[in-house]
């Protein structure tokens, strides 16, 4: 699966890859990066690629030209490339977009910098637009981060254990159990001793316990909707 990184700052992105998970999957061809900046197609003499904004207002707005050529210039060597915008304003990029979204072949993630972006290009350009939460960045970088590592867990053979997808939380109404490792008593904090007697359905059931915990502690509206779903299956 190919990423195309649109944006003004290539240098804020490429260290996320440089290590761990998504760097193995570089290795191993499941993911391939590259990165396309809107600068290297202005036609201004200086390179700008932000000018000021009809209307007033304060701060300078990504002006056509540079973005439009640029993904002009990307489909066509790819037409099939899905473009993805972000901006605070959207939806907000969920776990079944990241699933949904691991079958493409191609993503370009479209990052916005200063006020944004002129709003004919996205007009123009947008398969879908994502918001990554109700706050303001400085630039769409890490939103296009976040979503492409999401994304990429769910490419196959990205993560060494697939097992580890099914159970994760937001798979299902539940979040996931609390998770535990050795040592059994750290700082006079003990493991729940079942997980230690290797009874497989008692160690289920115990999760299934901790996971309506957990639910309903931190997602108590996501506990009445599982509890629904029970009833009704
Ligand atoms: N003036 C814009 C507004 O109020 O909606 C905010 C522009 S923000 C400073 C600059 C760029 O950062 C945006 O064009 C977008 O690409 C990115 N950005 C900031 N916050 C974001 C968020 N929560 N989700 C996705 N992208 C975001």
């Amino acid at each position: 699966m190919r990423f195309t990184f649109v944006t003004l700052f290539k240098s804020l992105v490429e260290g996320y890859f440089s290590d761990s998970i998504l760097s193995r999957a570089i290795d191993k061809d499941i993911i391939d990066v590259d990165y396309l900046n809107p600068r290297d197609y202005s036609q201004n003499k200086h390179q700008k690629v932000d000018d000021t904004a009809f209307g007033g207002g304060a701060g300078m707005v990504m002006y056509p030209q540079p973005l439009w050529d640029a993904l002009e210039d990307l489909k066509k060597q790819n037409e099939d490339v899905y473009i993805i915008f972000l901006t605070p304003v959207a939806k907000q990029f969920v776990q079944n977009d990241a699933k949904r979204l691991s079958k493409k072949s191609h993503i370009a993630f479209v990052s916005g910098r200063y006020e944004g972006i002129d709003e004919r290009i996205i007009e123009n350009f947008a398969d879908e637009v994502f918001s990554i939460g109700d706050y303001i960045l400085t630039g769409g970088e890490l939103p296009s981060l976040v979503m492409c590592d999401a994304i990429s867990r769910n490419v196959d053979g990205v993560l060494g254990n697939s097992d580890s997808l099914s159970v994760e939380s937001f798979e299902s109404s539940l979040l996931e159990a609390p998770t535990f490792s050795k040592p059994q008593v750290y700082n006079e904090m003990e493991v729940p001793s079942e997980f230690l007697k290797g009874n497989h359905s008692k160690i289920r059931s115990l999760k299934l316990s901790l996971s309506e915990s957990k639910t309903k502690f931190f997602r108590p509206k996501q506990l009445l909707k599982h509890k629904a779903e029970q009833r009704l299956s």
